[in-house]
C-alpha cells in the first residue's frame, strides 16, 4: 500500500486532530503518502483531497475540533452518490483509507468496503462513547470533564440558593457522559435511557431529600432519557407540586476544547494501529482500546452489539447519593 487517506466525520471530537497527527506520522514513517479527505463523507463526494506531510499536523495535538473540518452528508446515504465517492477516491491513488468518527461514520465505511472493496479502518471519535469494541471513544474523557466543570459551578449556585438543578449532557442513545458526569459531580439522580425513572419516581426522592434537610441537588440528565430533556423533566416536576427547580441543558459546550491527556494518548495509539492495520492487510474493521489493549471489531459489530452501560458504577452512584 503506497498511499492512504483520511477523514473526519459526524460530530466533531476532542482528540480527533491528535488522531490525524498519529495517523499522518505513522503512514509517513511507513514511507506511505497521505491524502487528506477534507469534511467526510461530503467532501469525499467532491473531490477535496489534498496531500498532508509533517508539517500538517504540526502543533495540533493540544486542539479540539479537526482541521480536515467535518461534516453530515445526507447525499452519501444514497449508494449511487457513494459510487461516486469510491471512483474519486480510486481516482486519487488512495489504497486505504482511515475513518474517525461515530456510529453513523462506521456504518459508511462499512458501506465503501462492501459495496466497493476500498480497504478501510475505522477509529472511534464521538463525545457519546456508545460504540460497541472499544472501552473509551476519543472525545468522551474530555467531554465528560467539561460537563463535570460545568457541574462543579452549578453546584456553587444550587447550594448558595438552596435550589435543586436539572443539568442536561449529551448522549442521545446512551447515558455514558450523565453516568461518569454524574458519578464523579456526586449528582444526586442520574438519568439515563438505559434505566426508567418515571417522573413520578423523580419527584418522590426529591421530596424525600427534602424531608431528610436536603437543600440543594443536581440532578443530571442525559439528554435522550425516556422523560424528556432537562426542561421538560423540571417543567413535569413542578406541576407535582411542592418542589422548586431549575434546569440547563450544556450543549455544545461538550464538545470542543482542548481534549485531555488521556484523550491525546488513546487517539495517538489507535490512529497509529489504524495505519497499522491496513498494512498488515485488515479492513472493515474499527481499532479500539478494550482493557488497555488494542483490538479490531468488524464494523457491522461496532453498531449491531450494544455497549453495556457500567452498571455497578450506577448502582455506586445511587446508594452514595441516597
Ligand atoms: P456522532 O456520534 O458524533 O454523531 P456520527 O459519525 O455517528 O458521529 P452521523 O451524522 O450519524 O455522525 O454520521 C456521519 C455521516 O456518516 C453521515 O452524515 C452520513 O454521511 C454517513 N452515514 C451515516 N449513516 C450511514 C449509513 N447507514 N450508510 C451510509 N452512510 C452513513
Amino acid at each position: 500500500m503506497n498511499t492512504i487517506g483520511v477523514f473526519t466525520s459526524g460530530g466533531d471530537a476532542p482528540g480527533m486532530n491528535a488522531c490525524l497527527r498519529a495517523v499522518v506520522r505513522t503512514a509517513l514513517g511507513a514511507d506511505m503518502r497521505v491524502v487528506g479527505i477534507r469534511r467526510g463523507y461530503a467532501g469525499m463526494l467532491c473531490g477535496e483531497f489534498e496531500a498532508m506531510n509533517h508539517a500538517s499536523v504540526s502543533n495540533i495535538i493540544q486542539l479540539g475540533g479537526t482541521i480536515l473540518k467535518t461534516a453530515r452528508s445526507k447525499d452519501f446515504c444514497e449508494r449511487d452518490q457513494r459510487a461516486c465517492s469510491a471512483r474519486l477516491v480510486k481516482e486519487a491513488g488512495v489504497e486505504g483509507l482511515v475513518a474517525i468518527g461515530g456510529d453513523g461514520t462506521l456504518r459508511g465505511a462499512q458501506c465503501l468496503w462492501g459495496e466497493h472493496g476500498i480497504p478501510i479502518i475505522g477509529v472511534p471519535g464521538t463525545i457519546d462513547n456508545d460504540i460497541y469494541g472499544t472501552d473509551e471513544t476519543i472525545g468522551y474523557d474530555t467531554a465528560v470533564n467539561t460537563a463535570l466543570d460545568a457541574i462543579d459551578k452549578i453546584r456553587d449556585t444550587a447550594t448558595s440558593h438552596e435550589r435543586l438543578f436539572f443539568v442536561e449532557v449529551m448522549g442521545r442513545d446512551a447515558g455514558f457522559i450523565a453516568l461518569s458526569v454524574g458519578a464523579a459531580g456526586g449528582a444526586e439522580m442520574i438519568l439515563v435511557p438505559e434505566h426508567d425513572t418515571g417522573v413520578e419516581e423523580i419527584h418522590r426522592t426529591i421530596l424525600a431529600g427534602i424531608g431528610q434537610g436536603k437543600v440543594s441537588s443536581i440532578i443530571v440528565v442525559a439528554e435522550g432519557d425516556e422523560e424528556g430533556g432537562a426542561l421538560e423533566i423540571a417543567r413535569r416536576v413542578r406541576q407535582f407540586g411542592g418542589v422548586e427547580c431549575r434546569a440547563t441543558i450544556l450543549g455544545h459546550t461538550q464538545r470542543g476544547g482542548r481534549p485531555t491527556a488521556r484523550d491525546r494518548i488513546l487517539a495517538s495509539e489507535l490512529g497509529a494501529a489504524a495505519v497499522n492495520a491496513l498494512l498488515a492487510g485488515k479492513a472493515g474493521q474499527m481499532v479500539g482500546r478494550v482493557n488497555g489493549e488494542i483490538v479490531l471489531t468488524p464494523l457491522t459489530d461496532t453498531w449491531g452489539k450494544k455497549k453495556p452501560l457500567d452498571e455497578r458504577l450506577y448502582e455506586l452512584a445511587m446508594a452514595l447519593a441516597a
